[in-house]
């Protein structure tokens, strides 16, 4: 074996056990970390020493350090925000594509990559029920992917209001009035932050969250004629859960002339379970749509998913070329035009495993289970003395509260300190709540049991002291 085999051989052997052994301790660990990062950088951190250290050690010393200062993300127990755990194959595969080490960003020069790409994205556009011939970006992140599909909103806009975007930028151009629903997602105003478009116009929801069609119809009334508008819309509230009505609302912004983004960014995916269909009935109906597979598909981080139906305002927003290259439509798009990266990892590529290794009804199964659960959950909580239940459970999200703000605050932080299970503390419609996501694969029976247990107990105890 020549010396960089051997190495290669030694260290990812190492990573191998120490992967499994992380793995295999997801049942019993106590969820949360057990040691604070400014802890742990007494270990990580001092002057670099002049001389290096062999790859093996260096990573028995990180997985052997960092343990304590994790948080058991994959486990079935873990509750929090909306985080998915990590199907087998898509870790496996997650492995091989930095192993593979490919720069993703050119189809002629990592072909494997481009072709494995655009069949993880030309299956998810069947399976989300959006436009076959729709654009496809692999992004870090929902955020990400929002941006990229505002982006490409902006641009288009900005053309068909006859302004050249790339030669002038914004100043001194047509302004584009932004519209979103009170309960969006933060990174939506992030996104038009980036993006030059300023703080969005809120339009009112109902009492799960959805936007108010209405509503939205008096707003984008309230603007100048023809100037450009842009309503992003939301599947998948991040306390409720619910999904605003894309038929009604799409149909109002169209009547208005406005481009519509979707953030779907864990609840576009109820499109793939016939059941849940009527959730995101309509959604199709919009110009782009950004979503996560880090999320409810459950791949590692980081992977969102950018889908744009113009793709030649995709492709001038994000290429790297002069809008006066840009002729082909029709042709696959190079990867780093669908991206606000040049290069990047093929992170695609664990898409395609997560979706090869599942099938159609793997996934339609997989967003049914987690569905199921967070509905078996909000029952059996809302059959414990002093919980109320307070959304709507028609996805994966259960919002509760324990009486006043204080109780609530204080239930939370028992559950947390208790270890068994991890859930986030959030604020929703004025009040403090305990919020479960059920966002992972693995979620199963004993999982529910011990949540139960757990809030039933930290109730218990904030009732006695
Ligand atoms: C998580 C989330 C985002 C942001 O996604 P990231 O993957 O964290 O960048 C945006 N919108 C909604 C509704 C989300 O749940």
């Amino acid at each position: 074996m020549s010396a960089p085999e051997e190495d290669y051989r030694s260290a990812l052997t190492a990573a191998v056990g120490h992967a499994r052994r992380w793995l295999a301790s997801q049942d019993e660990r106590p969820v949360g970390p057990s040691r604070t990062a400014a802890e742990l950088e007494v270990d990580f951190g001092g002057p670099l020493s002049r001389a290096g250290t062999p790859a093996t050690e260096v990573v028995d010393y990180l997985a052997v350090k960092a343990e304590p200062g994790l948080m058991a993300m994959p486990s079935g127990r873990f509750f929090g925000w909306v985080i998915g755990g990590t199907l087998p194959a898509s870790l496996a595969a997650d492995w091989l594509v930095s192993a593979w080490d490919q720069n993703a960003g050119m189809r002629f020069a990592t072909p494997a990559t481009a072709a494995i790409e655009e069949a993880a994205g030309t299956w998810l556009l069947d399976l989300l029920g959006l436009p076959p011939n729709a654009d496809i970006g692999f992004t870090t992140g929902a955020t990400m992917a929002n941006f990229t599909g505002l982006a490409a909103a902006r641009w288009r806009l900005m053309a068909d209001a006859g302004w050249d975007l790339e030669a002038e930028g914004l100043t001194g151009g047509p302004r584009i009035h932004t519209f979103v629903g009170i309960e969006r997602h933060d990174t939506i105003d992030l996104g038009l932050r980036y993006l030059g478009l300023g703080r969005p116009t809120v339009v009112p929801v109902d009492g799960q969250g959805r936007i108010d069609p209405v509503e939205l119809d008096r707003a984008l009334g309230l603007v100048p004629a023809r100037a450009p508008l842009l309503v992003c819309l939301q599947a998948g509230n991040l306390h409720s859960g619910a999904f605003d009505p894309f038929t009604e609302a799409i149909a109002v912004a169209r009547a208005h002339g406005a481009w519509v983004h979707v953030d779907g960014a864990f609840g576009l995916w109820a499109a793939a379970v016939p059941e849940l269909a009527a959730l995101t009935a309509g959604v199709e109906g919009a110009d782009s749509w950004g979503t996560d597979a880090h999320k409810t598909l459950n791949v590692p981080y980081d992977c969102g998913i950018a889908v744009v139906r113009d793709t030649t305002a995709l492709r001038s927003a994000m290429g790297v070329h002069a809008s006066y290259l840009v002729h082909e439509t029709g042709g696959p798009a190079d990867p780093f035009e669908t991206v606000p990266e040049l290069s990047r990892r093929a992170r695609g590529v664990p898409v395609w495993a997560a979706l090869k290794s599942l099938g159609r009804d793997g996934v339609a199964h997989q967003v049914r289970e987690l569905v199921f659960r967070a509905r078996q959950l909000a029952d059996r909580l809302a059959a414990l003395d002093g919980v109320e239940v307070l959304n709507d459970v028609s996805y994966t999200q259960v919002s509760l509260a324990f009486g006043d703000d204080a109780t609530t605050r204080a239930v939370t932080a028992r559950i947390i300190a208790d270890g068994r299970v991890w859930m986030s503390g959030s604020r929703w419609q004025d009040r403090d709540i305990l919020r479960i996501s059920v966002s992972n694969w693995s979620t199963d029976d004993d999982d529910t049991t011990v949540a139960v247990d757990a809030v039933r107990d930290a109730l218990a105890a904030v009732r006695g002291s």
